[in-house]
């Protein structure tokens, strides 16, 4: 028994990883109960059959994820979503209503069909129907819902092309489906619709001001107390650099040789440093802030000075990720 366990284990870490353009093909791997990674509007996701425990199960093994950080499931159509919860409250039918398909995910209370490797043990699902086009031809091409998480190594900054996707995950999965840059470049907005009102438990580019047009009671999950979202007390979202978040021109920036990297919305703070990334909104800044990670790592940058910016809209959800990124 043990010498098979170690025998698969080798099989696994050495696969062949392709690249494809073909949703179809991609879609015979996932009926196979193998795992792909495919490209979405938000960063590319590593998916599986969400009915298929052992499949889930290698998404777990192939990220070195945490077994109590659930995963996303996502949906081609909105019908699907019946399937797998016990009740749509009113207040995900109005975000379903106006963010579905979209970077936009709502947490409701699960149905027995849903294993619990996929919620990470808890009563309830996340869910996401997306916008880009090959990541619902690839999920109706599989006539099942997808369980993703983001299609990097864990704790790594998230991939937004197949070049980053390929780097974490190649020899441990069959195939990556390539499609666009992801449009947003940060992971979706979760929020939680089990209660009266919806709270989001991590920023995206579905941000506070919008969901307060349809409730104006809606509000961030408390840092504090209970963590309800299991994935935001791990370490995430960082580079092999370090990253150091500046907010003015006096901020401390090392006086070193090693290479460093600034990304951020002022020119006037971008003196000094081997590589830059000026962008003109904070919407420019999301959609670059992972690519730029990945191509610091590839230049071997020792620190990324990131700018702090305002946490209004998508401001919030970049200085999430730059919190998190921050810690070492
Ligand atoms: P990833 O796709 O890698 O960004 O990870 C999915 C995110 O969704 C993680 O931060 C999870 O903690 C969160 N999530 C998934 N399912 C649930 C759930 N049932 N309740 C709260 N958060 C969830
Ligand atoms: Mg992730």
């Amino acid at each position: 028994m043990y010498l098979k366990g170690r025998y698969n284990y080798f099989q696994f870490i050495n696969m062949q990883t392709k690249i494809i353009n073909s949703a179809k093909v991609a879609s015979q791997h996932i009926k196979k109960g193998n795992i792909v990674a495919f490209p979405t509007e938000t960063v590319y996701g590593l998916g599986a059959n969400a009915y298929d425990e052992k499949a889930v199960k290698k998404i777990f093994k192939a990220k070195g994820r945490p077994a109590d950080n659930p995963l996303i499931v996502h949906v081609a159509y909105k019908r699907d979503i019946n399937f797998l919860v016990k009740e749509i409250t009113p207040s995900a039918k109005k975000i379903i209503k106006e963010f579905f398909p979209g970077p936009a995910t709502v947490i409701l209370r699960k149905n027995e069909i849903v294993p619990d490797v996929v919620t990470g043990g808890l009563d309830t699902i996340a869910i996401r129907m997306p916008a880009s086009k090959i990541a619902r031809e690839f999920i109706k091409a599989c006539g099942v819902p997808i369980a993703a998480p983001s299609a990097n190594l864990s704790g790594s900054p998230s991939p937004t092309s197949f070049v980053h996707a390929l780097k974490d995950m190649k020899g441990k999965i069959p195939c990556i489906l390539t499609g666009p840059d992801a449009k947003y470049g940060l992971e979706s907005t979760v929020i939680d619709c089990t209660g009266k009102h919806p709270v989001i438990l991590r920023p995206g580019s579905i941000t506070l001001e919008h969901l307060k047009k349809l409730d104006k009671q809606t509000k961030y999950g408390r840092s504090t107390g209970k963590i309800k979202s299991p994935g935001q007390k791990y370490r995430h979202y960082s580079p092999k650099a370090n990253v150091r978040l500046i907010s003015d021109f006096g901020s401390k920036i090392a006086n070193s040789k090693n290479k460093k990297a600034f990304i951020g919305l002022s020119k006037k703070l971008a003196m000094g440093y081997e590589l830059v990334k000026i962008c003109r909104t904070p919407e420019e800044y999301a959609m670059n802030l992972f690519s730029f990670f990945h191509k610091c790592d590839e230049m071997g940058i020792k620190t990324i000075y990131c700018e702090k910016i305002s946490e209004k809209g998508v401001g919030a959800a970049i200085m999430n990720r730059l919190n998190k990124a921050s810690i070492k």
